[in-house]
């Protein structure tokens, strides 16, 4: 079978390999690959910069964003052949640690989790794969081709959940307005599901063409360009950040008003230094009551609440995030950023619908 591979650590090693079919362990069931999405992290492992081949080998199967339908079910499973499936990326430690014990790998509290097609288990990016049916979530076949958005929903369905969990501190929070920063696949997301939850919504992005501006304007949010003094202006009740970006992550922790949680979703590089007013930061954060947190991952009830977050969506909206879809046999296009990109996805072959 074809798979996408490339060797963690060695910029421009990504290749499509042949490779033997993988075991299917017993109570496992085999996926046909229908689509694959697209990531920045993807990138950054192409580039060299993360992920970890399986012990005892090279390479690494690439690909975490999936979408497949069952080939063969194991018995005893609630999976049948034909489901449309997504694998969960993340499985636990083998300690495991209270919080991996506990169902939530995406807390993983010692480091020693793996992840599918970034961190020692292989991907997604093959034309066949096993899943463990525990960490394999059924998407809805209304859904189709759109249920390739289900893990990065995932990602955004779980910063939510602590968001607005940590806002409970105060009986009395009552957020009103959002700012999303970024507006890619993650940003439009996250504001897709503020607007879900009754929120006004403002995404903060670079660009001043292309689909993002409509696309955030069609979900009745407001599209900004100008820049992080946007949020001093602002003053949001809970700031996603989705960039990673230094100049946005400084503004997000000085210049939150009062008692706003800020959730820090996008994953940067590390090694820039760059002038940071700390004194400041702890002034805002101290009198006003700030909580600044990180969020990564996603355990199985964020993939369920994504999965109602995707099943309330407007359709052809979802389908807009898509912007690019590219064939196996040209997989190498899917990973080279192209000016209108929203959500890349390559075609397997495996139905859809
Ligand atoms: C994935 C997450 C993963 C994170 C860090 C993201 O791109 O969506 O599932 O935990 O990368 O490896």
């Amino acid at each position: 079978m074809r798979a996408i591979t490339v060797k963690p650590g060695q910029a421009g090693s990504v290749r499509l390999d042949e490779r033997p079919e993988l075991d299917v362990p017993k109570g496992w069931a085999l996926i046909e690959a229908v689509a694959l999405g697209v990531c920045g992290t993807d990138i950054e492992i192409i580039d060299g910069d993360y992920g970890w081949a399986p012990d005892g080998e090279e390479r690494l199967i690439l690909g975490h964003e999936s979408l497949g339908r069952v080939a063969q079910a194991p018995e005893g499973s609630d999976l049948k052949q034909g489901d449309l499936v997504v694998g969960i990326v993340r499985r636990p430690d083998p300690v495991p640690c209270s919080a991996c014990a506990g169902g939530e790998w995406d807390m993983c509290r010692n480091g020693l989790y793996t992840e599918h097609g970034i961190k020692q288990i292989h991907g997604y990016g093959a034309e066949r794969y096993p899943l463990e049916p525990d960490f394999t979530v059924k998407v809805d076949p209304a859904l189709g081709l759109l249920g390739v958005l289900l893990e990065p929903t995932s990602v955004v369905a779980k910063a939510w959940d602590h968001t607005l969990r940590i806002g409970q501190r105060s009986r009395t929070w009552s957020p009103k307005s959002v700012l999303v920063t970024g507006a890619g696949p993650v940003g439009l997301l996250a504001a897709m599901i503020g607007r879900q939850k009754g929120l006004e919504v403002h995404v903060l992005d670079r660009v001043t063409s292309g689909p993002k501006p409509q696309l955030v304007a069609d979900i009745g949010a407001t599209y900004h360009a100008e820049g992080p003094s946007l949020i001093g202006e602002l003053k949001p009740d809970i700031i996603l950040e989705c960039t990673g970006a230094d100049a946005l992550v400084m503004a997000s922790m000085v210049a939150a008003g009062n008692d706003a949680v800020v959730c820090l979703a996008g994953v940067s590089s590390g090694g820039r230094k760059v002038d940071f007013d700390v004194g400041g930061f702890n002034r805002q954060a101290v009198l006003g009551n700030d909580a600044v947190f990180g969020s990564v991952n996603a355990n199985r009830s964020h993939y369920e609440a994504a999965a109602e977050a995707l099943a309330k969506a407007d359709k052809s909206w979802l389908q807009r995030l898509i912007s690019r879809r590219v064939p196996l046999d040209r997989w190498r296009e899917a990973f080279t950023r192209e000016p209108e990109d929203v959500k890349v996805v390559i075609d397997f072959g495996g139905k859809a619908a």
